[in-house]
């Protein structure tokens, strides 16, 4: 069965759907975890390679600043090699030397004895130079080239000193040396910026790790980024130590890593909503579908044929009872326009009339047609047009449920047909009945017209004779008597007239006729009828109505048939009492709105058993009965909208009233 809403492809089961997409949001937060990490290593490291930068630039710094006064102290030694110049001229020179470093506290210069020629700075000690200083000496002998000592001095009051010793040589021969002496604190203030003072830490070690000099403008280093590096002074090991006061980056130092985190969580939290949403979803759709697979084999397991349309009138859904109903298949009818491929040609106008109306909105809520059928065959159809409205309250179309009726028209058919039979055959054997019982009572009439017509021969013959016999007497013609015996002939005439008018009117098939119908001529004109039948039988007849009956809506003949039939019984069920109790009434009553005839016999009564099947057609306790008589009559008086009973006479015998509604 094709329907109008595709079935949507079930979701897969299981845990799988939800794999990928949670692999890829738990990557997704690591990055996101990660990135800020690799920040902090990132500027950690970039931290790093700026101190070992900068402590490499202060180092060449220090190191330009101590080569440069090597040389100038190298120019001197030469040209005190060469001559000494005036005490005062050299007294000059090395305060120019002064000047130009301030980190210089002491020149000595020393002759090839060791004695001090001149001096300019400190005093020395009296202890005279420091071992170290000594051994530096010795070296720079030695080697033939400046060299420096360790440092030495460093106390808490006075700075670390170092001294520089500068061999002289005249033509190869040891001539003296030039001995400076640097202070290192001085050397860092003067050489190492402001600037860089105040990020880091500065500090001079000596070879044994001791601090010599330090400059720490902006407090003491953290120990996080730190940095080492040798002077690299000829003799002396002398360590730049930079200790940047700076501490780690943090791990949430700013606004990113925050954000990171918020989102992250909002992330998580909008994904498990989405999560429960999306199962709430499933099951909604689970739960739909497994109504929809419902809905579905319903409308197709029924037998009531279901057909919806839009405003238009278009075929939007139709269900297998209704396609095997026309014969088509439903892709040949959904989405259709009248004229519809099943509709009758004979019946054309009715459709189109009535699809006039649904199109302007007033369809016809229960009607019965016919469809034709592919193969030609017509199926008669009851139908039931209902509007179709969407769950906005908006009428969206028509919904229409056809049952195929073929098999109740059939029924209604043969029965109609049987009960059509049945009354024909009723009614000739009540024909029989009647023209036998006809033949004896025209006997009667015709007899006595036939004896009053010859009497009144007679008369006349009589008196052509006495005129032949004796000419001139008085003619011995008795009017009188002739006129009596013509008057009775023409009476028997007419009530033999009567009585074949009324049975034929009886017998002659009729539709039903409704008129007005007052009962006493109802009455009347089966009169002469009943009066036979009474009068065969010796029943007397009384005939009791009140003066102003009001007429019923019926049809006389049929009421005609109700009461020969009512009243025969009657006679009948009289047959075996004794001839003066055989009395039949026919009575009438006015109610508020009917008006009741009842027949009223002394017969033999009905029992109980014979009361349950009174009705039942072909049901007779007579040897020669038919059994359809009262059949007909509760047919023909319900026909009429009213009802036939029965009950016992208190007097004995029975009493049967129908009621009909007033006109
Ligand atoms: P039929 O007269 O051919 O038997 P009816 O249908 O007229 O068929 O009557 C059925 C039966 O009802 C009768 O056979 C009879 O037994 C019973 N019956 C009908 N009318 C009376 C009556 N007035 N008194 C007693 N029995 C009656």
């Amino acid at each position: 069965m094709k329907n109008p809403f595709t079935t949507p492809r079930p979701v897969p089961e299981g845990p799988w759907r939800w794999l990928v997409p949670v692999l890829l949001v738990l990557l997704f937060l690591l990055v996101l975890l990660w990135l800020p990490w690799q920040a902090r290593q990132m500027e950690a490291n970039e931290r790093q390679e700026q101190l070992i930068a900068d402590t490499l630039w202060v180092e060449q710094t220090l190191r330009f600043e101590l080569a440069r006064s090597e040389e100038a102290l190298a120019t001197l030694g030469a040209d005190l090699v060469v001559e000494a110049p005036a005490a005062n001229v050299l007294q000059a020179r090395l305060a120019q030397m002064f000047k130009n470093g301030h980190e210089l506290r002491r020149v000595v210069w020393l002759g090839p004895d060791g004695g001090v020629r001149a001096l300019r700075g400190m005093e020395l000690p009296a202890a005279g130079l420091t071992e170290s200083s000594r051994e530096a000496a010795e070296m720079a002998r030695t080697t033939r080239a400046g060299r420096y000592s360790e440092p030495y001095g460093a106390t808490a009051a006075l700075h670390g000193l170092v001294d520089f010793h500068l061999p002289l040589y005249r033509a190869g021969t040891y001539a003296g040396s030039l001995v400076a002496t640097y202070n290192l604190q001085t050397l860092l203030d003067e050489n190492v910026p402001w600037w860089f003072a105040q990020d880091n830490a500065l500090s001079l070690l000596d070879r044994d790790d001791r601090v010599v000099a330090q400059r720490a403008a902006g407090g003491p280093g953290r120990g996080i980024y730190t940095h080492k590096r040798a002077l690299d002074l000829p003799g002396s090991q002398i360590v730049l130590a930079t200790d940047s006061v700076k501490g780690a980056p943090k791990l949430l130092p700013n606004l990113l890593v925050g954000s990171v985190i918020v989102l992250a969580l909002g992330l998580v939290l909008s994904l498990v909503a989405l999560w429960r949403h999306i199962a709430r979803t499933i099951a909604a759709e689970n739960a739909l579908r497994q109504q929809m697979a419902f809905r579905t084999a319903m409308e197709d397991s029924l037998l009531t044929g279901l057909r919806a349309r839009d405003l238009e009138g278009r075929v939007t859904y139709v269900n297998p009872a209704f396609c095997r109903m026309v014969g088509l298949p439903p892709e040949e009818l959904l989405g259709k326009k009248p004229p519809m491929p099943y509709w009758a040609p004979e019946a054309m106008a009715e459709y189109e009339q009535r699809f006039r109306k649904v199109l302007a909105g007033q369809a016809t809520p229960q009607f019965e047609t016919v469809f034709q059928r592919t193969d030609g065959v017509r199926v008669p159809v009851l139908i039931f047009e209902a509007p179709l409205v969407d769950n906005h309250g908006r009428h969206t179309g028509w919904m229409s449920s056809v049952l195929d009726i073929t098999d109740r028209k059939r029924a209604e058919e043969l029965s109609r047909q049987q009960q059509e039979k049945l009354e024909t055959s009723a009614r000739l054997s009540t024909m029989g009945e009647i023209s036998s019982m006809l033949a004896h009572e025209l006997n009667q009439p015709l007899a006595a017209i036939s004896s009053y017509t010859a009497g009144a021969l007679n008369v006349l013959n009589r008196a052509n004779a006495d005129e032949g016999s004796a000419p001139g007497a008085a003619p011995a013609l008795d009017i009188g008597m002739l006129k009596r015996a013509l008057e009775q002939a023409n009476t028997q005439a007419r009530r033999a007239g009567q009585v074949i008018r009324s049975v034929h009117e009886f017998v002659k098939k009729r539709e039903p006729h409704r008129e007005n119908v007052a009962m006493q001529q109802v009455v009347d004109g089966i009169r002469a009828l009943i009066d036979m039948q009474a009068r065969q039988s010796y029943v007397t007849l009384q005939v009791d109505f009140p003066p102003a009956l009001p007429p019923v809506l019926a049809d006389r003949v049929l009421l005609e048939q109700v009461l020969l039939n009512l009243t025969r019984n009657a006679i009948e069920a009289m047959q075996d009492i004794a001839p003066e109790r055989r009395l039949l009434r026919i009575t009438a009553q006015e109610t508020d709105a009917q008006v009741a005839v009842s027949v009223i016999d002394n017969g033999h009564g009905i029992a109980p058993e014979v009361a349950e099947r009174l009705f039942s057609p072909f049901f007779s306790t007579k040897a020669e009965g038919m059994g359809m008589g009262l059949s007909i009559c509760r047919t023909a008086i319900e026909f009429h909208g009213g009802t036939l009973s029965h009950a016992d006479n208190p007097g004995g015998g029975t009493v049967f009233t129908f009621a009909l509604q007033k006109a």
